[in-house]
């Protein structure tokens, strides 16, 4: 029977499972099955016979050259192509790449964010295989992921901690399993990441030097019709975008990426895409494909995809959704079973995801900090910057029944009177989606809605598997204090304890509200409004402590990526307010003073025809007035950012740009903007909201 067309695209370009296989020796495919599954050391002799078999696959494939594939502290990812040619020396080339070539490659780390650690290490940096992450082809070049570490072994990326996380993790949840009498050969985090962005026209794009330099619109007056009617979510696809999404999925499915579903979003011209989940670290290099993907693929279309995550003021912006839960041997742990005992072992793992967010909300609000992210949270239309948990209602009673028990002990019959065992049921029908919490279960996985667009998810699930992990171990710390009692009753005290110590954490309401931002001040919840509010928790002793404890991070790696983050927000506030700048000095002063010049020709010689126009006139005076004042506020702005720029210490510097920079750009732009409403059309030197949202 023919092949169906997905399932003949499928894989494609990626190194899969089945082509290992088929190309290597079954001795050197079981042995680098026990490096894949088991983080077994990888041999030398067994990376030439798995180079050998890569390079074959991909030269059939087409490809010319390899790179090793990774992710420094920008986020995005890096690439360096060298050709898999080498000369024979009599004139003729052979086609040659080596395990070592395989396994490490030697970048120039100097040009990297490192936060600080180059000055005091090697510039030299190594990008390492990592070989649980299959290796693909992407125009003609065969992609190694790898992770990113400095000469003497310092992470100068986003997925060597990550890695580490998920060993501890995974380290920590299998002693909790092995409690409760399960021994699975891998425990590893599922995650689903849901990924917003925006199409414009191209040609809008070019015209808008905010969108080419920034990834937003750093001016625009309201448009005339916003996200109001709410006709744009689901609604149909505009035929160019579906073109887009249909190429962008064949793309997508080729390199093995499970693309599942694409929809409009809420926004005009806003859409999403979420695929099916898969393991973290895979999951994290797919996210990061598919964005490069989009980017690349809307050019074919005439269309340029923005990541950012506030492109438009007045729509929403868009944020990227990290689904995460935990899998031993495949079988979700946040999934409760038909028998009692799997509903306490349930809601074990349930209180420790309960207890680490609140534990540690000041490092999951700092994982996602960005400059652009600050834009959404708390502004109606992400969560608030407060972190809290959404249980919904199917669980928020039983939580609520194990806090409230009178007796300090559960019996067998009362795991019974909790209605644990009726869980699974209710909880596959539970549809209760609150759209407004950061950190809501959805039935069988959390799903953590704090991250931005553009963001790398490897930060927010380096602080869920770590915190996690802890919670983990301080659970068999407490059963072994207790060995000489029952372990299910000891559990059961354990899950209660941990809700009611950690009730705080737990809001099932409006998180938009205002009255939720009292009421979370009143609980003690921290509500950490910018980045750089947020951003002190990754140096903060406790929280480095507990990166320390499960060697996910060292003390001068937090300060580096500290300093890393710190440097990152001034230099983008700092990009948006010289982007500024030379937008009203090149573009909108010119542009008002010819069209008031024009107008006020047209009153002189009305006037010598005796006829008197008052409308032309005040329009004359407003737009004058705007001038002086875009004019002043731009002088204004220039200082402050100079002042913000001259500061060396990244803290005092972001406090800089936050408290005198921004809110200059705010009055700036307001002025702009409402100068935008009188100016005439013909006049005004960029596409406006109405121009660039309603395309047909
Ligand atoms: P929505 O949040 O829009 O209602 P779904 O609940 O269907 O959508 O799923 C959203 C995302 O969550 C998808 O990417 C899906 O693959 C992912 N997901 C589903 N189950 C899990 C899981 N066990 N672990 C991680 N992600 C999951
Ligand atoms: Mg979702």
């Amino acid at each position: 029977m023919a092949k169906d067309k997905v399932t003949a695209e499928w894989g494609e370009l990626l190194f899969t499972d089945a082509d290992m296989q088929e190309r290597l020796p079954k001795p050197t495919y079981t042995e680098l099955m026990q490096v894949i599954r088991d983080g077994k050391p990888l041999d030398l002799d067994i990376a030439n016979e798995v180079a050998h078999a890569m390079k074959e696959w991909a030269l059939e494939k087409g490809a010319t050259h390899f790179t090793h594939w990774f992710q420094p502290l920008t986020g995005i990812t890096s690439e360096k192509h060298d050709s898999f040619l080498t000369p024979k020396g009599d004139g003729s080339i052979l086609m040659a790449f080596s395990g070592k070539e395989l396994v490490q490659g030697e970048p120039d780390a100097s040009s990297f964010p490192s936060g600080g650690l180059r000055a005091t290490f090697e510039a030299r940096g190594y990008t390492v295989w990592d070989p649980m992450s299959p290796v693909f082809i992407k125009d003609e070049v065969l992609c190694i992921p790898t992770a990113f570490i400095s000469y003497t072994g310092e992470a100068l990326d986003k997925k060597t901690p990550l890695l580490r996380s998920q060993v501890a993790l995974e380290t920590q949840a299998k002693r909790v399993l092995a409690l409760f009498g399960r021994e699975p050969h891998r425990v590893t985090t599922t995650i689903g990441p849901e990924q917003e962005y925006f199409l414009i026209r191209e040609k809008d794009y070019q015209a808008r030097p905010d969108l080419i330099l920034c990834g937003r619109t750093l001016f625009g007056a309201e448009p005339s019709k916003g996200q109001e009617l709410e006709e744009h979510y689901f609604g149909a696809i505009r035929p160019t975008v579906n073109e887009f999404m249909k190429e962008l999925d064949d793309e997508l499915w080729k390199l093995g990426i499970p693309a599942k579903t694409k929809h409009n979003e809420v926004a005009p011209c806003q859409h999403e895409l979420a695929p099916i989940f898969e393991d973290g670290s895979t999951a994290i290099d797919d996210n990061l494909l598919t964005m490069e993907k989009m980017k690349l693929l809307a050019s074919h279309h005439g269309l340029v995809c923005l990541q950012h995550e506030k492109p438009f003021e007045y729509v929403n912006g868009s944020g990227k959704h990290d689904n995460w839960s935990l899998a031993a041997d495949g079988k979700n742990l946040l999934e409760p079973g038909p028998h009692p005992e799997d509903n306490l072992q349930f809601l074990t793992f349930l209180s420790f995801l309960i207890a680490a967010v609140d534990e540690h909300a000041d490092l999951l609000r700092m994982s996602v900090a960005s400059a652009g992210n600050d834009h959404r949270l708390g502004a109606n239309e992400a969560p608030p910057a407060v972190v809290s948990v959404f249980l919904g209602d199917a669980l928020t009673p039983v939580v609520e029944a194990l806090i409230h028990k009178e007796r300090a002990e559960a019996s067998e019959a009362e795991r019974m009177d909790l209605g644990v065992p009726q869980l699974p049921s209710v909880l596959r029908d539970n549809t209760d989606r609150n759209r407004t919490s950061p950190f809501a279960f959805t039935g069988n996985k959390f799903e953590f809605r704090m991250p931005g667009a553009q963001q790398n998810l490897s930060d927010p699930n380096v602080v869920i598997n770590t915190a996690v992990a802890e919670q983990c171990e301080r659970f068999c710390d407490y059963v072994a204090a207790r060995s000489d009692e029952d372990f299910l009753t000891v559990a059961m005290r354990f899950v209660r304890h941990t809700f009611r110590d950690h009730q705080r954490i737990i809001f099932d309401g409006n998180g938009y509200s205002d009255e939720w931002e009292a009421e979370a001040e009143r609980r003690g919840l921290a509500n950490l409004r910018t980045t750089p509010d947020a951003l002190g928790a990754l140096v903060d002793p406790d929280n480095i402590a507990l990166l320390e404890r499960y060697g996910v991070l060292t003390e001068p790696e937090c300060h580096a990526r500290y300093v890393a983050k710190a440097e990152q927000y001034a230099k983008l506030i700092n990009i948006e307010a010289n982007t500024m700048c030379h937008m009203t000095r090149h573009m909108y002063i010119p542009a008002l003073s010819e069209y008031s010049g024009n107008l006020a020709t047209s009153v002189a010689t009305k006037a010598e025809l005796g006829i008197v126009s008052a409308a032309e006139k005040e329009i004359i005076q407003r737009i004058t007035h705007g001038i002086d004042e875009t004019y002043r506020l731009t002088g204004e702005l220039e200082a402050a950012a100079k002042n913000a720029g001259s500061k060396t210490n990244p803290t005092e510097q972001d406090a800089l740009y936050r408290d005198e920079v921004i809110p200059v750009m705010a009055e700036l732009r307001s002025v702009v903007d409402e100068m935008e409403t009188i100016c005439g059309g013909d006049y005004w030197p960029v596409p406006s909201y109405n121009d660039i949202l309603f395309y047909v």
